[in-house]
C-alpha cells in the first residue's frame, strides 16, 4: 500500500447511526479505512484488513459532505496506520461537523488536529493483543476524548478495574466506555459488575448490532 498525505485507502463509506460513544444513536458517516496491524480475538471487522480503493482526501470530504450527517467517525482497521487519515481528519473538521476517530491506540495518537474527538481503545488481555497498548497515549488524551474497553470475560474486567484505578482514567478523559463483545460477555453482568463496584464508566451497547443483524453495519 503506497503512502501519500494526499489520499487513504478506503474500504466504505456509508450513513448510520453511531454505534457507540457518547454520540450514540446520532446520525453519523462512517468512513472505514483499510488495514490493521492488530488482531484482536474478538475483532468483528476484519473484513476491513485488505482491499479497498485509494481515493483523494478531497473525494471522501466530497462523499461525506453529500452524505450530509451531523456526525463522522472515521474508523478502520487502523486508521491512523496511513499516513493520509490526519489531513483527511482535519478537511472533514472543515465542513462543520463533529468528527470522532476511533484508534486500536497501539498508534502515536498525538497530533492530530484538537478539533476531532480521539476514542481510543485500550486492549485488555481476553483481545490477546493488551502487549500492543501504547500507555504513553494516555498523557495525550483530555476532557474531549473517550477511552473504550472491550471485555470478554471477568478476567478482562478485573483488569479494566484496575487500570481504572491506576491510571484514574475517569479523571483524564470526558468518557470510560465499557463494551461486551457481542455474543461472549452478557451485558447484564457487566453492569451488575460496574455497579457492584461504583466504577465511574459508560456502559457501552453497540446499539447497530441491536438494530440490525451483528454483521449488517448499516442502512
Ligand atoms: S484493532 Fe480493531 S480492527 Fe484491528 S484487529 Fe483489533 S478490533 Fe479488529
Amino acid at each position: 500500500m503506497a503512502e501519500s498525505p494526499d489520499s487513504v485507502v478506503v474500504h466504505e463509506i456509508y450513513r448510520s447511526i453511531q454505534g457507540e460513544s457518547s454520540l450514540a444513536g446520532r446520525p453519523c458517516t462512517l468512513v472505514r479505512l483499510t488495514g490493521c496491524n492488530l488482531r484482536c480475538s474478538w475483532c468483528d471487522t476484519p473484513h476491513a484488513f485488505t482491499g479497498g480503493e485509494r481515493m483523494s482526501v478531497a473525494r471522501v470530504v466530497e462523499q461525506v459532505q453529500a452524505l450530509d450527517t451531523p456526525t463522522v467517525l472515521l474508523t478502520g482497521g487502523e486508521p491512523l496506520l496511513q499516513e493520509g487519515a490526519r489531513p483527511l481528519l482535519s478537511a472533514l473538521c472543515e465542513l462543520g461537523k463533529a468528527v470522532m476517530v476511533e484508534t486500536s491506540g497501539e498508534r502515536d495518537v498525538g497530533g492530530l488536529d484538537p478539533r476531532v474527538i480521539r476514542v481510543m481503545d485500550l486492549k485488555a488481555p481476553g483481545s490477546g493483543e493488551d502487549a500492543r497498548n501504547r500507555w504513553q497515549n494516555l498523557e495525550l488524551l483530555g476532557e474531549r476524548d473517550q477511552i473504550k474497553v472491550v471485555l470478554l470475560d471477568r478476567t478482562d474486567y478485573e483488569w479494566v478495574r484496575e487500570v481504572i484505578a491506576r491510571e484514574r482514567l475517569s479523571e483524564r478523559v470526558g468518557e470510560v466506555l465499557l463494551s461486551c463483545v457481542h455474543g461472549e460477555l452478557d451485558p447484564q453482568q457487566l453492569v451488575a459488575w460496574v455497579l457492584e463496584d461504583n466504577l465511574d464508566v459508560r456502559v457501552n451497547l453497540q446499539l447497530h448490532k441491536l438494530i440490525w443483524h451483528p454483521d449488517k453495519r448499516g442502512v
